[in-house]
């Protein structure tokens, strides 16, 4: 379900745009419509009244949790059951995040990412992205909002940026507190500086080199690292927040001195953010995690030449925490074994 049809199903109930935004606040805020002093009878038209218990259901409807994944960092994985029976991906992060999934499977195919090995099956609908943070506000409080689940949300750029619009809008989340990920398309650098909510950008770089980069990821737009910094830089310039940069550390293969001496020359002097995520090992895909040593110096000699870097763990690390593992879990999907080519080795 699109959000523009339920404004649309509410206009033709003779709702006003201010009927419409009340209805949608009180479910992207898990709100009572009764609440305070202004109660549904006295304030929305009857038609609309009537018609809000069965558009609740159908808004309940649209995303259920089917399991739920606590981890010792305190994030929480989610296996969310949407109405037609497919599933993806929240979790719940530390300090009142929750990440979500904009899509079922991804076409980008990442060598890295399970996601990635399935394709795409279908798209997330605006709703059902809208649905997945009310479901995690009815379990903790959530004030970021971060497009990093399953999927590439260009691919699905309609439906994010509806649901980016009513998050920051009538969700009541900080503009930079909600921020789309991507590997890098045109319409991301296109569409989003028109946006009355203009995200925060997190880009995946994970290489300076080209070919290895169209190894890693083979579907993605054929950006050399440069290229998608200057894009990125434009952005941060233009929204006053950094651009996050995202770098999967692969152990032998992105972590090299060659690696490192282009980041520095890439990034210095950018207004950057460099994430350092060490791979979170998947069983079947041929990639490994550099211990945490090797990875706490390689951000150490980066944060001393000037680029921003911060360590990161991705969340639920203990809980099958790789993007699309409790998904590929559930749906007895065997992880796809791919043969490590020479630049990945
Ligand atoms: S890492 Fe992201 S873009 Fe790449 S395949 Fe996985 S979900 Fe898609």
């Amino acid at each position: 379900m699109r959000i523009e049809a339920i404004r649309t199903r509410l206009r033709t109930l003779g709702a006003q745009p201010l009927h419409e935004d009340r209805v949608l606040r009180d479910w992207v805020r898990v709100m009572d419509h009764d609440r305070g002093r202004r109660r549904p009878d006295d304030f929305l038209p009857k038609p609309v009244r009537e018609a809000l218990p069965q558009l609740d259901a159908e808004l309940d409807g649209l995303a259920r949790v089917i399991s739920t994944h606590p981890a010792e960092d305190g994030s929480a994985r989610l296996l969310v059951g949407l109405a037609d029976g497919q599933t993806v991906e929240s979790v719940l992060l530390p300090r009142d995040g929750v990440c979500v999934s904009s899509q079922v499977g991804c076409a980008v195919g990442c060598q890295f990412c399970m996601t990635g090995q399935s394709g795409l099956i279908r798209q997330v609908t605006s709703g059902e992205i809208v649905a997945q943070v009310v479901l995690a506000r009815r379990l903790r409080p959530v004030k970021k909002v971060v497009f990093m689940g399953m999927g590439e949300p260009a691919h699905n750029l309609d439906h994010v940026l509806e649901a980016i619009d009513l998050l920051g809008i009538e969700g009541n989340i900080a503009h930079k507190n909600l921020v789309l990920s991507t590997v890098g398309d045109p319409r991301v650098f296109e569409r989003l500086p028109q946006g009355r909510v203009k995200p925060a950008l997190a880009l995946s770089l994970h290489t300076t080199k080209t070919d290895l980069r169209a190894r890693l990821l083979p579907r993605a737009p054929r950006y050399t690292a440069r290229d998608l910094v200057e894009e990125g830089e434009r952005y941060a310039r233009l929204t006053g927040y950094p651009i996050q940069y995202q770098w999967t550390l692969l152990d032998g293969v992105n972590d090299g001195p060659d690696e490192l001496e282009a980041l520095v020359d890439l990034l210095r002097g950018k207004y950057a953010v460099l994430n350092m995520i060490p791979y979170n090992t998947n069983p079947g895909l041929p990639f490994r995690r550099p211990g945490w040593d090797k990875a706490r110096a390689i951000a150490a000699w980066l944060f001393e030449r000037g680029v921003l870097t911060k360590l990161r763990d991705s969340a639920g690390q203990d809980v099958d925490g790789g993007c699309g593992q409790l998904r590929a879990r559930a749906a007895g999907e065997q992880p796809v074994t791919l043969r490590r080519t020479a630049a990945t080795a």
